[in-house]
């Protein structure tokens, strides 16, 4: 299901050909009756730019969407999964993040639509497991990168690759200094299966993210170099409330799951600059046939 907001029909092409897939144009805001037996519900835009497009839609999709899914899954004993981010712990004070940090949110900044509305997520996906008994998984979600992303996306990774193949100023946001850590998509779909399989029933948020921790300078000179671009950095604001540092603690995705990232930035990143090298060629051409 998807509203393209953000998705992208040629994303999925490659799917639809297949009996066992079908997908549905809809928006989680409105309610829904589908039968099923497990959802992942990853709905929302993720980057800055774009949930901050329609903050009060960003709000509605994760309140009201988890609210809609969390109903649905109610009514039919589904297993529901939520995306939920590591900006649950907004401008970090404590390093690296464990599930059991508050987090530091500012609850009216130009952020708060999506840190509180997942927040607010959260919430309801404790209540209806507390109250229903319904079977939750939750996965804080680290900044993740990779194939499949827009070029147009906004984030870090993808802005500084595309820049830096088609020859721009690389927009390096602050002084550069500040962190994050980045996980690679194929390491984080395997802890989302281990998170909603049946050897675990861990009902309380998980961190989902790659601890190697880099400055956003270290990932622009990296990128620069990775593409051999003539590419210059150039320095912009820094956009309000934008977290310092960012770093995920694994230990309970490790014991409970078994998991761990075993993709390395430098490998990520080759695959993801092809993927926009053949993106910038041919726009709208499938990544894999
Ligand atoms: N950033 C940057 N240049 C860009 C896009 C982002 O320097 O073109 C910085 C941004 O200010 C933040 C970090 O990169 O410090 C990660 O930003 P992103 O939007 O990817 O994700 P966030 O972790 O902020 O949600």
């Amino acid at each position: 299901m998807d509203d393209f907001s953000t998705g992208r029909i040629d994303n999925i092409r490659h799917l639809l050909r297949y009996d066992t897939f079908s997908f549905v144009r809809h928006d989680v805001i409105a309610s829904l009756d589908i039968p099923v037996n497990e959802i992942y519900n990853l709905a929302c835009p993720a980057s800055p730019p774009h949930y901050q497009a329609d903050p009060i839609h960003t709000m509605k999709t994760c309140v009201f969407g988890s609210l809609n899914l969390l109903e649905l899954a109610t009514r039919h004993q589904a297993r529901i999964f939520q995306a939920s981010t590591s900006e649950i712990y907004g401008d970090p004070q404590v390093h690296p993040q464990p599930e059991n940090y508050w987090g530091n949110v500012n609850s009216f900044g130009p952020r708060s639509c999506y840190d509180e509305g997942k927040r607010s997520a959260e919430t309801l996906f404790r209540d209806f497991h507390a109250q229903y008994g319904v079977d939750i998984r939750i996965a804080r979600i680290f900044n993740t990168y990779g194939p499949r992303m827009r070029p147009d996306d906004g984030r870090v990774v993808s802005n500084f690759i595309v820049q830096a193949l088609k020859g721009q100023d690389i927009t390096v946001y602050g002084d550069g200094s500040q962190t994050r850590s980045f996980c690679y998509v194929a390491d984080l779909i395997e802890g989302f299966i281990r998170l909603m399989g049946n050897e675990t029933t861990i009902h309380t948020p998980v961190n989902l993210g790659n601890p190697a921790e880099f400055t956003v300078r270290e990932l622009a000179e990296k990128v620069i170099t990775m593409t051999g671009s003539s590419s210059h950095v150039v320095y912009q604001p820094l956009p309000i409330d934008d977290p310092r540092q960012r770093r995920p603690d694994i230990t309970v995705a490790k014991h409970e799951l078994g998991w761990e990232p075993s993709v390395a930035l430098a490998d990520g990143l080759e695959s993801t600059i092809a993927y926009f090298e053949r993106q910038l060629v041919r726009p709208n051409s499938e990544l894999f046939e």
